[in-house]
């Protein structure tokens, strides 16, 4: 069965001592056992928080390379991130696509140095509004699955994780609504049979992001094949945060 996720993107905010406040205002709430919680601080802050974090919740970094280590000035090797506590990695938000040029090719070089390391990742995916306005949006994403993740195996892809995010609904406050998140969900599920097989399908968890807040949570995650979320604006705040954990 797919676990359920809440993870926050908190994308190039906070300051050092914002951050430690946040987390120690994590480790004061009660998070829910059953939903698995990720935080993605700006990757300088994992090793400070991960030394003040007491709650129930795993730190992750938002991009890594796809090189194990030497010459790559910026850039930040999965054994180092494991080294300071983080746990798992975002590969190919559309930020990162967008402003970034991170192409199919490089995202899935991503995705292979991950699993040959054993790191776990949360795959985005999601359509520009031009796409979503021509009616491209299932083709668009199934391409980028295809592209970057479909190429694992069962094996290597069960128990891993796709967040959904429409480009148009990302820091917009427009967010999709259920019957669009739901409709876009149930078919990368089927993408996910088709290519492996019903069991494998449904041990991966399908995340939804883009503008989901306090108020939207609830109705969003009781979609059948919505696993959870990756929240950006709205995991900025602690209470809004636990608030959208609690949501299940
Ligand atoms: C995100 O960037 O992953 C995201 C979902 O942002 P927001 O919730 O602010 O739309």
């Amino acid at each position: 069965m797919a676990q359920k996720i809440v993870a926050g993107n908190w994308k190039m905010n906070h300051d050092l001592e914002q951050s430690l406040q946040l987390t120690e205002e994590l480790n004061a709430k009660q998070l829910d056992e059953d939903v698995r919680v990720i935080i993605f601080p700006p990757a300088l802050f994992v090793q400070p928080m991960s030394a003040l974090k007491e709650g129930d919740f795993e730190l992750g970094v938002q991009n890594f390379s796809q090189n194990t280590d030497g010459a790559y000035t910026g850039e930040i090797s999965i054994s180092q991130v494991e080294s300071v506590g983080g746990t798992v990695g975002l590969i190919g938000h559309s930020e990162r696509r967008a402003y970034h040029a991170e192409s199919s090719e490089l995202l899935k070089s991503k995705v292979d140095h991950a699993v040959a390391n054993n790191f776990d990742f949360i795959f985005c995916c999601g359509e520009p509004l031009s796409v979503r306005e021509s009616g491209g949006e299932l083709a668009f994403v199934k391409k980028q699955l295809q592209e970057s993740l479909f190429h694992l195996t069962a094996n290597q892809i069960d128990g891993g994780v796709i967040a959904y995010e429409p480009v148009w609904a990302i820091g917009t406050g427009v967010t999709a609504s259920v019957e669009q998140a739901e409709d876009m969900h149930k078919n990368i599920r089927s993408w996910l049979v088709e290519v492996y097989g019903t069991a494998v399908a449904n041990n991966i968890s399908i995340l939804y992001g883009g503008s989901c807040k306090p108020s939207n949570a609830k109705e969003l995650f009781s979609c059948p094949n919505v696993d959870g979320g990756l929240i950006g604006g709205a995991s900025l705040k602690a209470t809004d945060f636990s608030a959208i954990i609690q949501s299940y």
